[in-house]
């Protein structure tokens, strides 16, 4: 066979199934051919992939490039992907009114900035934003949704979104559901209960980040879990529960799925690394809160026996400059992206026999059938975009946040030594970083224009 790429030599981990050893052949930016080794493959480049894992390149269900203040997210932040081997970024745009302009602008900032291949998910805000559904499917390719269950009164004016309630959220499933079967991410925090909390912690003097998980408990991430699910049931939406946090909410997500099949549940590498009570600084600040050791085993055997369907960043690109001022002023979130793959090799599979077939789906084919993109991306199959990411499982390394590339100046990982490192990242048949440094270039990424379910 006769390919513009050959990947050769490495042990290729097909999600779902297994680890092969194979040769890749690349073609026109697709894999052309998964081959027996040593079959005949000839190509203008070749990459001896011998000693290295052959992962599918990581599809990172959620993250919000712009929410944070880097002044060119998808320049720096899909650098950062890149380097971590994420070759798919999904990203959050928020506002309060429709999305024509601003959806305009960031495709247009993916075009000529981007390292990675990048999609988008909109706010679920208001009604007006809900009449355009058809619209925003059509045109923009746009077919996921969040919708912040604590929105509510003025907890959502930092972006400057006016309060949400239980209807809007029927109304949009609802719509989402007949209009194009989308599917729909909420934020679970019951925040009445939160506004209830928060100031007798405050007026105890309480300045410690366990004093944010207490604010926002376990109980209020389960209790807006199973409301959104029974909801979705009704409507028939397809809902994704994003950053599990907690065992809690764990046992609501098992307890329902007899009754309704139609959801998927995220958890994110902070939730299964970090408590709130391990000495971690207003740094780790983010919502839902770290919560116990309890809350993080379990997690990691939801991972393991499929109750978790994936894992995503939650990556916010913050300074630390922004995460001073006190557990209550400090910002919420922090980046993710780069380490989201050494932590699942590391803590994972090296730490708790997580398979390498597991966290290929976990990290790419299940995001990747989701949210519309599979098998053009989430796959090592004829056809699919060879975007790949070649991993050396004994690489160890000390976390260090200025050589992850990122906007942020921090790493909640600083520090730590993980086992398992990306070495080459792959994006459609090009080497977008090897060697320790990039070698894509701003605007090698693309928008992902996403078809309609069932389309
Ligand atoms: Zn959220």
């Amino acid at each position: 066979m006769r390919a513009d790429l050959a990947v050769k030599n490495g042990r290729v981990v097909l999600p779902g199934e297994g680890v092969v050893a194979a040769d890749l052949a690349v073609r026109d930016g697709k894999i052309a051919g998964v081959l027996n080794p040593g079959q005949a493959l000839e190509a203008d480049q070749t990459i001896d992939a011998g000693g290295l894992t052959v992962f599918p390149g990581l599809v990172d269900p959620h993250t919000h490039l712009t929410m944070g203040d880097s002044p060119e997210p998808y320049l720096t932040e899909t650098r950062t992907a890149a380097i971590g081997g994420v070759t798919t970024v999904l990203t959050y745009l928020f506002q309060s009114t429709p999305y024509a302009d601003l959806f305009e602008q960031d495709r247009d900032q993916v075009g000529s900035q981007s390292y990675v291949d990048v999609g988008f998910h909109f706010g679920a805000v208001t009604d007006e934003q809900r009449a355009e559904l058809d619209r925003y499917a059509d045109e923009y390719g746009v077919t996921s949704y969040k919708f912040f269950m604590s929105f509510r009164g003025d907890e959502g004016q930092y972006l400057g979104i006016e309060g949400v309630d239980d209807g809007l959220m029927y109304d949009f499933f609802s719509d989402i559901a007949r209009k194009f079967d989308g599917v729909v991410a909420t934020h679970p925090e019951n925040i009445e209960i939160v506004w209830r909390l928060r100031p007798r912690l405050m007026q105890d003097g309480r300045e410690d980040l366990k004093a944010w998980m207490e604010s926002r408990p376990d109980f209020v991430e389960a209790e807006n879990i199973a409301r959104a699910l029974r909801i979705a049931r009704q409507t028939g939406v397809t809902l994704y529960i994003p950053h599990l946090s907690c065992a809690l909410g764990l046992e609501e997500v098992r307890r329902f799925r007899d009754r309704y099949d139609g959801y998927y549940v995220e958890t994110c590498p902070h939730y299964l690394t970090h408590v709130s009570d391990d000495g971690t600084d207003t740094l780790a600040k983010v919502n839902p809160p770290l919560r116990t050791e309890e809350d993080r085993e379990a997690l990691w055997e939801g991972l393991a026996d499929g109750s978790i369907q994936t894992v995503g960043s939650d990556h916010v690109p913050r300074r630390s400059s922004h995460k001073e001022g006190g557990i209550w002023k400090a910002s919420a979130g922090f980046p993710g992206l780069a380490t989201l793959l050494p932590v699942l090799l590391s803590e994972g599979h090296h730490r708790r026999g997580l398979p390498l077939a597991r966290i290929a789906e976990l990290t790419s084919e299940n995001p990747a059938r989701i949210y519309g993109l599979y098998p053009k991306k989430g796959a090592i199959r004829v056809g699919s975009d060879a975007d790949l990411t070649l991993v050396d499982l004994d690489l160890e390394r000390q976390v260090r946040a200025e050589a992850l590339g990122s906007y942020c100046d921090f790493s909640l990982y600083e520090g730590w030594k993980l086992k398992g490192w990306p070495v080459t990242t792959i994006l459609r048949g090009d080497v977008i970083y090897g060697d320790g440094s990039l070698k894509g270039k701003p605007g090698w990424g693309r928008y992902l224009h996403r078809a309609k379910v069932g389309a």
